[in-house]
């Protein structure tokens, strides 16, 4: 199956939580790690999230430097990347900040159960891709992406929606950056929910490429193997 470069981007606690139990944003990174994320955002042909951290955050995903912007306008590009919003049921509000804020394409990614007259609703906004039965089948998605030109995707989160990639074996790169605080809190996001693993053998290995102390905290890039 043809598929884009897929690398997860997120940022955590020293106690491994994205999030607070009430899957409240908390800032994590400083002003060097943003501007990272800013520069890794801008060198992206889309940038993926799940409906969950929609519905959390309210994100615009946009390309916040004006330099980034009129870089990739100077290529050619749009200001930002293509924004995919990983959504089954199309439960996305119509006037959430993604679909709205900065310019650029916007692509909602439903199963085939979404609801018909939801769609109609998202169509003026965004892209609509039609893939899995009730449930986003990630596989389809990517190459429905490829075909469209997307060859790299960079993934904010949540949780949830980066344990289905790792899952399918659909992660290339992870990058995360830890910081100086503790979040705690059982039922708080941490980077892959979902069901997990249960056996040894179907674990993905990481091989670490990178490591850095940005402002307080540290930020690790492994390469899925
Ligand atoms: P999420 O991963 O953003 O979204 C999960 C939702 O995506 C699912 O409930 C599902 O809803 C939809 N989905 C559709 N197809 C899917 C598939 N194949 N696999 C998995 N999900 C699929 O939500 P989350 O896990 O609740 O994470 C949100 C929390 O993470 C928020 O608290 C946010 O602040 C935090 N967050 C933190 C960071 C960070 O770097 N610190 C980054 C991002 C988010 P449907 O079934 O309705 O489609």
């Amino acid at each position: 199956m043809k598929r884009p470069f897929v690398f997860v981007n997120l940022a955590m606690s020293a106690d491994g939580k994205l999030s607070t139990r009430e899957r409240r944003q908390v800032r994590i990174s400083g002003r060097t790690d943003f501007l990272r994320v800013d520069v890794i955002k801008a060198e992206s042909d889309a940038i993926m999230v799940g409906i969950g951290t929609v519905l959390a955050d309210d994100p615009s995903l946009t390309v916040k430097s004006p330099e980034l912007k009129s870089k990739r306008v100077k290529s050619g590009k749009e200001e930002n990347p293509v924004r995919v919003i990983v959504d089954s049921m199309a439960r996305l509000p119509v006037d959430a900040d993604i679909l709205h804020k900065g310019s650029g394409m916007r692509i909602v990614a439903v199963s085939r159960e979404a609801p018909a007259d939801k769609l109609a609703q998202l169509r003026p906004l965004a892209e609509i891709i039609v893939a899995g039965e009730n449930k986003v089948d990630l596989p389809e998605l990517f190459e429905q992406l490829c075909k469209m030109g997307i060859d790299s995707v960079m993934v904010e989160g949540g949780g949830q929606l980066i344990w289905s990639l790792f899952e399918k074996g659909l992660v290339d790169e992870l990058y995360t950056y830890i910081g100086n605080l503790v979040i705690g809190g059982q039922d708080a996001p941490t980077p892959a929910d979902g069901n997990g693993f249960v056996s040894e053998k179907d674990f993905p290995g990481l091989e670490l490429i990178g490591m850095d102390k940005i402002d307080e905290g540290v930020l690790l890039r492994w390469k899925v193997l």
